[in-house]
Parts: C-alpha cells; sequence; structure tokens
C-alpha cells in the first residue's frame, strides 16, 4: 500500500487515548502504526474558540507526561491543550500517520485484521480502537421538525456569538456544553433559551479547592460500569461547571440568575413554535439530588483519609415557571447540545457491541474477537476511563494484553 506501512499493531485515532495507548506500546517495544484521519488532537481542535479545559490543569497528566506546570487547579485553553498532546506525541516518537482514516475494519483474509483506509489497505494482528469517548452528536427525534429556513446546528458546529446569524438562540440540552455555550452567548447580548435535561452540578471551589481535585480523594472517579444504576445512565450529562475565565460555577440557578431563560424539555415543534414540558423543576431537582450525593460522598470518604470535606450548603430554593411554548419566529438559531452516542458500527464490521454500540470489552479487549481492543470509551472499566487523568491507566492495561497476547499468538504481520 502507499503511504501507509503495514504493522503487526494499528491503533486508529491520535487523541488523548490512542497516545496513551502508543506510549505504553512503545516502552513494551511492541511495533505499531497509529492512525490518525485528521490531525493529533483533531477533537479538541473542533471545539469552540473560547473552550477551557473543564476539569483543572492538573489532570493533564498522560502516562509518562504528568502536569508539570505552575497552574495546577488553572484551566487551559483550547489550543493549549492541544499543543500538550502535540507535546506528548513528540515525546516518544509517537508513530502517527496523519490524514489516514480507517473507513473499515473487517476480518483479514487468513486470520487478523484487514483496514481498509484512505491511504490504501492495511493488515494488522491486533488493533486498537481509540476513536472517541463522544463520538456521534445526539439529536432527539423532536429537532427534524424545527422551520426549514432556521439554522439548526449541533455544538460541534459553534465557533463563537459573532458567527451566529443575529436573533434569539434557542439551546437544547443542559449538560456542560450547553450551559458553558448558553453563558458565552447570553454575555454576548444574545437572548438565550435553553431547553434543559438532567445534570448533576456542584460549587466549582469548595473550601478553596476544585471540585474534581476534591472528588479525586474518592471512588468517585473510580466507579465502574456496574455500580451505575442503569446501563443508559452512562449516556447522563457530566457535572455542570466551567473552565472559561479562571473557572467557576454554571449550573441551573447560575444561568437563571444572570438572565438566561430555563425551559423544560423540548418536546415538539409545529410550524413557528416550540413546545416544552413543565418539567424544569424535575430536572433541577435531579442535579440537586446528586449534589446530594456527592456531598455525602465527600463527608464519608474524606475524613478517613484524615481531610476535613468541604462545606457544601444545601441549595437555595429553585424557582421554575418556565415557559412551555416559544414563537421561533424572533429565533436565528437552534443549537443541539443533547450528549453523544457511540460510533462503531458503521465501520468496525465486528458484532463487538452491546445494544447502546458501546464495546463489549474485559479491561478493553473485546469479549467477542480476539486481537481487537478498545480504549478512550466512557465508562469502560471506570467513570475516568474517558478522561485525561484516568485513560492511562486503561492504556497500560491495553498495551499489557496486547503484549501478552502477542507473545502468545504471534499473529501474522504481513503486508497488503
Ligand atoms: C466538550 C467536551 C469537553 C471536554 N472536557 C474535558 C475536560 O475538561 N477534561 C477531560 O479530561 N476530558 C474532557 N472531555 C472528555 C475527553 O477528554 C475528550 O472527549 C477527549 O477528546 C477524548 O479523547 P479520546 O482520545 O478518547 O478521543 P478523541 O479526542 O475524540 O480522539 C479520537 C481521534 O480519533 C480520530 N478518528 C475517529 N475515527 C477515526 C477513523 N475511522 N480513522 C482514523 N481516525 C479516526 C479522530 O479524528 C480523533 O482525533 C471533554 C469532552 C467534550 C466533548
Amino acid at each position: 500500500m502507499v503511504g501507509v506501512p503495514s504493522s503487526p499493531v494499528v491503533v486508529v485515532g491520535a487523541g488523548q487515548a490512542g497516545l496513551a495507548v502508543s506510549y505504553e506500546l512503545t516502552a513494551l517495544g511492541v511495533e505499531h502504526v497509529v492512525l490518525e484521519r485528521a490531525r493529533v488532537g483533531q477533537a479538541w481542535r473542533g471545539l469552540w474558540d473560547s473552550f477551557c479545559l473543564v476539569t483543572p490543569n492538573w489532570t493533564m497528566s498522560l502516562p509518562g507526561a504528568a502536569y508539570s506546570g505552575h497552574d495546577p487547579e488553572g484551566f487551559v485553553p483550547r489550543d493549549e491543550i492541544v499543543r500538550y498532546l502535540q507535546r506528548y506525541a513528540s515525546s516518544f516518537g509517537a508513530p502517527v500517520r496523519e490524514g489516514v482514516g480507517v473507513d473499515s475494519l473487517e476480518p483479514g483474509p487468513s486470520g487478523g485484521f484487514r483496514l481498509r483506509t484512505s491511504a490504501g489497505e492495511l493488515r494488522a494482528g491486533a488493533v486498537v480502537v481509540c476513536t472517541g469517548a463522544y463520538q456521534r452528536p445526539h439529536r432527539p427525534e423532536v429537532a427534524a421538525g424545527f422551520p426549514h429556513e432556521m439554522l439548526v446546528i449541533d455544538a460541534e458546529a459553534y465557533r463563537s456569538p459573532a458567527a451566529l446569524p443575529p436573533g434569539k438562540v434557542l439551546v437544547v440540552g443542559s449538560g456542560q456544553t450547553g450551559c458553558q455555550i448558553s453563558e458565552e452567548l447570553h454575555e454576548s447580548g444574545r437572548e438565550v433559551f435553553l431547553a434543559c435535561g438532567r445534570a448533576p452540578w456542584l460549587p466549582r471551589r469548595p473550601g478553596g479547592r476544585d471540585i474534581v481535585t476534591w472528588l479525586k480523594e474518592t471512588t468517585f472517579f473510580d466507579t465502574p460500569l456496574s455500580a451505575l444504576p442503569s446501563p443508559a445512565a452512562r449516556l447522563g450529562a457530566n457535572l455542570l461547571v466551567t473552565g472559561r475565565g479562571g473557572g467557576h460555577d454554571l449550573h441551573y440557578r447560575t444561568l437563571q440568575a444572570m438572565g438566561v431563560c430555563l425551559l423544560g424539555h423540548l418536546t415538539g415543534v409545529e410550524g413557528q413554535r416550540a413546545h416544552f414540558a413543565g418539567d424544569l423543576a424535575e430536572s433541577v431537582a435531579f442535579g440537586d439530588a446528586r449534589y446530594a450525593d456527592m456531598r455525602k460522598l465527600l463527608g464519608e470518604q474524606l475524613p478517613t483519609k484524615g481531610v476535613v470535606a468541604p462545606e457544601l450548603p444545601d441549595p437555595p430554593p429553585f424557582h421554575a415557571d418556565p415557559p412551555l411554548e416559544l414563537d421561533l419566529n424572533s429565533f436565528g438559531v437552534a443549537i443541539f447540545t443533547s450528549g453523544f452516542r457511540p460510533d462503531y458500527t458503521h465501520w468496525v464490521r465486528f458484532p463487538a457491541f452491546d445494544a447502546m454500540g458501546f464495546p463489549v470489552t474485559d479491561n478493553g479487549a473485546s469479549t467477542v474477537v480476539p486481537g481487537l481492543y478498545f480504549c478512550g470509551v466512557h465508562f469502560m472499566r471506570k467513570r475516568k476511563s474517558s478522561v485525561l487523568f484516568g485513560v492511562g491507566e486503561d492504556a497500560a492495561i491495553v498495551a499489557r494484553s496486547i503484549a501478552r497476547h502477542r507473545s502468545q499468538h504471534h499473529p501474522a504481520t504481513s503486508s497488503a
């Protein structure tokens, strides 16, 4: 093939997961190549212009590259995260081929794997799929009902307030992204309406220390999938906070106080009218219940380590009287920030996925297809499997498993 060498092990994707796996494979002396359809750190490059890390800077701690800056509880801007990943890749000479997309992953003609890529065909004895924790933007079915003349975009297409057409803005989905975009648009002078779902929240710096730093001292980030109330809980929103402007609280109450109009779930669109459920108070109550859960966790676990838990007072009462209908005539755009779904099955041609489309693995190794691995999947082993400070643990386990598998099976490594 032209441009893409054959390799005994192929890693697909050069975000933090692919790079961490590459680091660990390099350390074990396992020959491999990393195929990246765009550029190193592409997912971060694609975030909106003002994006800042949401977890504190110390979380930029991939294997062999612990955070060494002077602002561990600060929040670097988007481009600095990309530079961190680029430096990381260079630091150990990661064998990344940028601009090579994998269009399909199939069984090889004589065992192993065949990858059809934008640069030709490649065979491999083992493949690690690291194509992202947050893959395909999810739009609820009601999104199809918006008037054709109205701009409807996903968060992925959002860059900055100035890049949007004039008019009011409807943001659908109140996870971290929806809240952050709503805040930015409101500050730019837009009238913003946020259709809310359910999300946990906590203050950014209780007791003068970042909430992620506090939670890291507990079992919160080590929660396994099996401890969630249902498989669908894996799709739940992350903790509402922001890293913009040095980091601050950002949740239902702060948005309401600044003048963003909070609504219930979007239930339908008919002509120029959008309809919303009257469930805003329930959504806020859900977030408050998670606040109480995390307060309990901190209160129970920190003292066992000799640490005094930060004070987390009861949240103030929330007053909800949201409009149930909006006239879309005065709206310039609707932005969907309604989460993500896995997106493997259109190109990974193996029955290696559950009903929701997540890979079924034992510590990252497919339980169905020998030689097929995954890394960076949300809740793959633990809650932290998909975040900067958690993916390294999984990457080390996956790389060791590959090294073991290879020494046992000596699979074909021949080129196409
Ligand atoms: C808005 C947002 C904010 C976040 N903020 C934080 C945060 O503050 N802290 C934190 O720790 N985590 C955060 N995360 C979560 C997580 O860290 C990121 O999603 C991170 O990018 C995941 O890294 P990854 O390597 O698993 O996947 P990605 O970074 O998505 O990398 C996957 C790579 O695979 C490539 N690729 C995909 N398909 C193919 C293919 N078929 N062939 C070749 N290449 C392919 C892509 O181009 C991409 O470069 C955030 C996520 C989002 C969406």
